[in-house]
């Protein structure tokens, strides 16, 4: 089998390593002049920046990579776990710091915001068990393919309906278990780990602050960026070919299956093709006369973001790797976020600290912060003038609640708007998740990673199912490479 994959985002080169893992071999091309997609970095005099994803969760299927081609991860993927998931903190002076021990996590809970440590271990236990009775099918399955629903593990999940708490949003859920606003808060932002809003997404998304609780929170020891390098080098050192500065002009098809890709002008052979662009992209742009299902294009897109990184020249012993200053008012911003598509006045902001762990990566005495707030995806909206409004807000919520004016200490500045999340990276929208989650039928909504108007034509990564996030796109190469049997 020879394959073509179309984008070295971690979805397309998970599926290279699966592919390669099964004898085929194995071409994969990149528009960009860099690997990895939405993980990539930055360097800014001096200061190194992840410019995608923070948060690493999961390693075990980055792992599964290097064991499926006969490598030991721990030689070539070395990571920290995580003692502390977040320090938070509130404009009314509240702070809290977020251990991953489950017992001092829940009994500080307790001391600090009077929720009863029994009731945060509950909440913990059942967000576990719902992730325990649905990973397998929503995660690990491909979901559009009969031989699913008719298996007996999809009919002995059916009488837990109930308990995927489909029919309430994730807030109601959270207010089923806590009464504190900042305790219901600080679970609500889970829906933003895949670009939703808590006040609309299904309260299955529950699961998701059980992979931090059970499975753990890491840094892969020189970064995000190591996850797509290690990958791709192991990837190279079994013979995958990687082509850079290579973009896709078009997938090739005879009008029932694809036959290769023209890329540089060049028409190249093929037996399949894989796209790791985003599914829209992929119908819009690189496939004529076949158009993609209508509901691609009516799907709420998942949220964008816009990133101020920037080099401090001091050092906050207050701060640590990952941390959320809260907005007091929370369903307003996503009210701005999804129903008006703008950004509110009180972000909630997020600042991720690599240097706290990463050595390098900040000069002595500094800090590189990748802060961050939820913006809507593209939708006409002026961005020079929302980025210069947040810049203010952020600068003015920071000052405010570190005691400390923030501006002067920027040396460094690089600003990473939906726009450039768009155009770096091919993400219709700019959207960092695909679809957003934000209604009870997403998850069966998304478009599957394959197509019946094309044979041989797969797609992988977050524009698809399961859904965007690396543990996610990751899975997705399982499933690609798992439905070619
Ligand atoms: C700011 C930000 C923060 C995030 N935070 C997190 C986080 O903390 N944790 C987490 O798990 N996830 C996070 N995510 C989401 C995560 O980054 C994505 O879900 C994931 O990386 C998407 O991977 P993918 O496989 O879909 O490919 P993508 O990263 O979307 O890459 C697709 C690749 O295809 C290439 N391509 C497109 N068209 C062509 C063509 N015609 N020819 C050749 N190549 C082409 C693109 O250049 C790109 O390299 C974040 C994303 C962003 C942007």
């Amino acid at each position: 089998m020879k394959a073509a994959i179309i984008g070295s985002g971690i979805g397309g080169i998970a599926t290279a390593i699966r592919f390669k893992a099964k004898g085929y071999d194995v071409d994969v091309f990149e528009r960009n002049n860099f690997y990895g997609g939405k993980l990539s970095e930055e360097w800014i005099n001096g200061y190194r920046f992840d410019a995608g994803p923070s948060l690493f969760t999961m390693p075990q299927f980055v792992e599964e990579l290097f064991e499926l081609l006969g490598e030991n991860p721990q030689e070539h993927f070395p990571y920290y776990r995580l003692e502390t998931i977040c320090n938070y903190f509130w404009e009314d002076g509240t702070r809290f710091s977020a251990t991953a021990d489950l017992d001092v996590f829940a009994k500080n809970i307790e001391s600090t915001f009077g929720e009863p440590q029994t009731q945060v271990k509950r909440y913990l236990s059942d967000c576990k068990q719902l992730y325990e009775l649905t990973a397998d099918l929503f995660i690990h399955s491909s979901f559009h393919r009969l031989d699913t629903f008719l298996s007996n593990r999809f009919f002995s999940k059916l009488i837990h309906i109930p308990k995927l708490r489909a029919f309430h949003s994730l807030n109601q859920e959270n207010e089923r278990y806590f009464k504190h606003p900042k305790i219901i808060q600080l679970f609500n932002r889970y829906a933003t780990y895949n670009g939703s809003s808590p006040y609309i997404a299904p309260g299955t998304l529950k699961v998701i602050p059980s992979l931090e609780y059970f499975y753990g929170a890491y840094l892969p020891e020189k970064g995000m960026i190591q996850i797509p390098n290690a990958l791709v080098a192991l990837a190279k050192r079994h013979g995958v070919r990687f082509y850079l500065n290579a973009p896709v002009e078009e997938i090739l098809h005879n009008g029932r299956r694809v036959t290769g890709i023209r890329v540089h002008g060049e028409s190249k052979n093929y037996d399949l093709v894989v796209s790791n662009a985003d599914v829209v992209t992929t119908y819009d742009k690189l496939i004529k006369n076949v158009r993609g299902p209508k509901r691609i294009y009516s799907q709420e897109r998942s949220s964008s973001a816009l990133v101020f990184n920037w080099g401090i020249k001091r050092t906050f012993p207050e701060l640590d790797v990952h941390n959320i200053f809260f907005s007091d008012d929370y369903f307003s911003e996503f009210n701005a976020l999804f129903k008006t598509k703008t950004l509110w006045h009180d972000p909630t902001v997020y600042i991720f600290i690599s240097c706290k762990k990463v050595q390098g990566d900040a000069p002595e005495g500094c800090e590189n912060w990748f802060t961050m707030i939820n913006a809507p995806h593209i939708a006409g909206q002026d961005w020079d003038q929302l980025i210069q409004q947040a810049r203010k807000h952020i600068l003015g919520k920071l000052t405010r609640i570190l005691g400390t004016p923030i501006e002067p200490l920027i040396e460094a500045e690089w600003i990473f708007d939906p726009r450039q999340i768009e155009n770096r990276t091919s993400s219709y929208l700019g959207s960092l998740y695909g679809t957003s989650s934000n209604s009870m039928m997403a998850a069966f909504n998304r478009h599957p990673n394959f197509t019946s108007r094309l044979k041989n034509l797969y797609f992988v990564g977050g524009s698809v199912h399961p859904g965007g996030g690396i543990p996610l796109c990751l899975s997705s190469a399982k499933i690609v490479s798992q439905i070619i049997s």
